[in-house]
């Protein structure tokens, strides 16, 4: 049983695991089925320290949980049909032991890093919250917006809502820019499966390297704002 790890999904799943007494592996990263049936459920385990692949073998069914734009979206297939049944759960409002008194919406700002096409996501490395101003430039020439690592967030120069990894959000954009990111696995899991990934870090060694498709070691000072000026002179050269 495949669950998404919405914010209702995540309730759901839980509490229908218990209910049938049966395993729940949550915000898998990976899913296969073996040659035996068991589904092989993926995920960062010991603070995202190792992946463990997981597998219900004793209980049934075998439920998971998936975060968003974690699985790549397939091409829509016609030739397969499947049967929606509707069943109807008469739910009294006494049974419900939860009551929803107020919805707060979050990130008031209105950036959603998860839904955006290019995110141009800055680390540790731009040393300072005034520095992201030059990733906004350039997201803003790509239309694109800024994330960040847990490292920024957690010195205070990013909102939580922009944060990308374990314990933030899953993208998948189309560009991934990370700027000043070392690459930490708990950072890798959230965004490794981007379309395309630059990467710019002082240190050659940087793990985000070998997740990138393009990588610059250089000073992201001189990068970032090189790289800007790069695409408005060949915008204006294209306009005049
Ligand atoms: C349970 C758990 C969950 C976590 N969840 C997350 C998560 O969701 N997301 C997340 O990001 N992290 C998460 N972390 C933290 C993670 O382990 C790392 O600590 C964090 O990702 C490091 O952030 P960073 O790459 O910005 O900083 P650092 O690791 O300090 O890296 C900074 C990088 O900047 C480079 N640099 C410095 N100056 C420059 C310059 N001028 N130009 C270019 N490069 C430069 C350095 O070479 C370095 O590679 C989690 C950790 C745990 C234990």
């Amino acid at each position: 049983m495949l669950v998404g790890a919405t914010g209702l999904g995540r309730d759901l799943a839980g509490a229908v695991a218990t209910q049938l007494k049966t395993g729940l592996t949550v915000d898998c990263t990976g899913l296969a089925i073996d040659d035996r049936g068991f589904l092989l459920q993926t995920r960062p385990a010991f603070g995202g320290n190792i992946m463990a692949t997981i597998l219900t073998e004793r209980n049934r069914p075998q439920m998971a949980s998936v975060r968003p734009h974690v699985m790549p979206m397939p091409e829509k297939d016609t030739s397969r049909k499947g049967e929606i049944i509707r069943e109807s759960v008469p739910v009294k409002e006494e049974d419900i032991a939860v009551k929803v008194l107020e919805i707060i919406e979050g990130g008031k700002e209105g950036v959603d890093v998860a839904a955006a096409d290019v995110i141009v996501s800055g680390g540790r490395g731009m040393c300072a919250s005034e520095n992201f101003s030059i990733l906004q430039e350039l997201a803003d020439e790509l239309g694109g917006v800024v994330g960040c690592s847990r490292a920024v967030v957690e010195a205070g120069w990013m909102p939580v809502e922009r944060q990308v990894g374990q314990t933030g959000k899953t993208v998948r954009p189309k560009i991934y820019v990370a700027c000043g990111i070392s690459g930490a696995i708990q950072h890798l899991v959230g965004m490794q499966t981007s379309d395309v990934v630059i990467a710019i870090n002082t240190d050659q060694h940087a793990p985000i390297f070998e997740v990138a498709t393009y990588g610059i070691v250089g000073d992201v000072f001189k990068v970032i704002p090189a790289i800007t000026s790069r695409i408005r002179e060949s915008r204006a050269k294209r306009a005049s």
